[in-house]
């Protein structure tokens, strides 16, 4: 008799829990398993890129069906049973089923979690019934898009939008509002965005300003001013600010909270830690957002809610869920952004530890911030960039880079990320080839000048 399929239920359906999805099925048919795949799905979206709203909002990208990488009925003709609307609240590991919000159970053999992390809205921008006042939302969803989409179409000329929050997200929708013509004021706890060394935050910082943005550090917000159900001006301890629109882009949190009780094990801040294939019990997997991830360079675990590890992981799961044996093996710590508007064009990018990483991994750390231009400086195009580095004393091993430029400075973080991957040092990275010709770079990259300027001083 053949054995019946394998009942995979996967929790989410955006970047983790589709690509383990397909993967699964994909190594299914290679290793000759059987599986039967259900996606749990609480919201009526699937697949898209979240990454992309900043744009849509910016107005770069004219839907939001655009940002939509594989509709349901791609998943569906493609064997997957997604199920849009169905809240998974608990999960038993012993009995190997969820519940769900309406008081259903379904059954598994293996369990995939891929449920993300929500935005965190704090208590003043919430009602007592815990909905945003009006005018005030995250980014984080779809829905969230389309929200802000309206917002932003239906505020008048003069209007002003409030960002609460400097990291990427914040920098990213400050850029959008911008482009509409709004007034812009970012809000940042900090002392601006905290993915970077003080010295290439304070550029961003500059440029947030150049571009037209009011800029306010150190700013812990405490209440709103609301008129009418709607805000009318945020409060922060220290200042206030009139507001038509408020953003809150503060971070984001593990949607675990219906594992509470399963004993599984969750990091302080509710994050799953799973192996590089996805396990973290048995029959039990995850990946994406939901999880912190390995950092290779000081062999820690971190939370990087980001989209290429979501994707990674959750393909690496898929496979060894089905008989495979890829493998997530961690990271670098890399990420990039871009805040443009006017004549201001910043590509921001790190990889690697930032300094108090590598004081709390107990390295004698070296760096150094030099300057240079992305291209030959007689071009016209020449833009300056700013790139950081830095190394370890007794052994010379690369640790980190960050960068600040303008157009074709971020991408150079990747070849320092390489480095970072291999485990190889600042010599490597100042000496590696890398291309050269007078539109892209200067005869000495300047990424390699400035690892050679780290290597000099150790
Ligand atoms: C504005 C913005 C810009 C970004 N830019 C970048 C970028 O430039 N680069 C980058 O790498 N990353 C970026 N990211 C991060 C990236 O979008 C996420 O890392 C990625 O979406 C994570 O995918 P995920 O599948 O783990 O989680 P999610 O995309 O959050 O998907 C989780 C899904 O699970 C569902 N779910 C949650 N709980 C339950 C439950 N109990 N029952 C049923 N369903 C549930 C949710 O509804 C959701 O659809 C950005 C994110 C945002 C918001």
């Amino acid at each position: 008799m053949t054995p019946a399929p394998t009942r995979v239920v996967v929790v989410g359906a955006d970047a983790a829990g589709m690509s383990a999805a397909h993967q699964a099925l994909r190594t299914a048919r290679r290793t000759g398993r059987r599986l039967d795949v259900t996606v749990l799905e609480r919201g009526h979206h699937t697949s898209y890129s979240a990454c992309g709203i900043p744009y849509w909002m910016a107005g770069d990208v004219p839907t939001g069906d655009d940002l939509v990488a594989r509709t349901a009925d791609q998943h569906r003709e493609a064997g997957i049973d997604l199920r849009f609307g169905v809240e998974v609240v608990a999960a038993d590991l012993a009995a190997r089923t969820v519940t769900t919000a309406d008081g259903g159970a379904v059954g598994w053999d293996e369990l995939v979690v891929a449920t993300g992390a929500p935005a965190v809205v704090p208590d003043w921008a919430l009602r007592s019934d815990g909905t945003t006042y009006d005018g005030v939302g995250v980014v984080k969803t779809l829905d969230d898009g389309a929200a802000w989409i309206e917002r932003f179409a239906a505020a008048g000329d003069g209007a002003h939008v409030v960002v609460v929050g400097a990291g990427y997200v914040g920098v990213e929708v400050a850029e959008a509002a911008l482009r509409h013509g709004f007034g812009v004021t970012v809000l940042t706890r900090g002392r601006g965005t905290g993915m970077l060394e003080d010295e290439l935050a304070d550029l961003v910082n500059t440029g947030l300003v150049d571009a037209g943005a009011e800029l306010v550090l150190g700013a812990e917000v405490t209440c709103l001013d609301v008129t009418d159900g709607r805000v009318s001006g945020v409060r922060w301890d220290g200042g206030t600010r009139a507001a038509d629109l408020v953003v809150v882009a503060v971070g984001v949190r593990p949607a675990t909270g219906f594992l509470e009780g399963t004993g599984l094990e969750l990091s302080p801040n509710g994050a799953l830690r799973p192996d590089p294939h996805g396990r973290v019990g048995d029959h039990v997997w995850a990946a994406g957002d939901c999880c912190e991830v390995r950092r290779r360079v000081d062999d820690q675990w971190v939370f990087r809610p980001l989209a290429t590890y979501a994707t990674k992981h959750g393909r690496a799961l898929g496979d060894s869920l089905a008989g495979g044996s890829l493998g997530f093996d961690g990271m670098v710590d890399t990420s990039i952004t871009r805040f443009a508007h006017a004549d201001v064009h910043l590509e921001i990018a790190r990889t690697g530890l930032s300094r108090r990483d590598a004081d709390a991994a107990g390295f004698d750390a070296v760096a150094l911030l030099t300057e240079g231009t992305t291209t030959a400086g007689y071009l016209p195009e020449a833009e300056p960039v700013a790139i950081w580095v830095m190394a370890d004393r007794a052994t010379r091993r690369l640790l980190g880079v960050q960068v600040v430029g303008g157009r074709g400075a971020g991408k150079r973080v990747d070849a320092a990320a390489a480095v970072l991957w291999a485990g190889g040092s600042v010599d490597d990275l100042a000496w590696m080839d890398l291309a050269y010709a007078p539109p892209f770079s200067t005869t000495w990259e300047v990424l390699q000048v400035a690892a050679r300027r780290v290597a000099e001083r150790l």
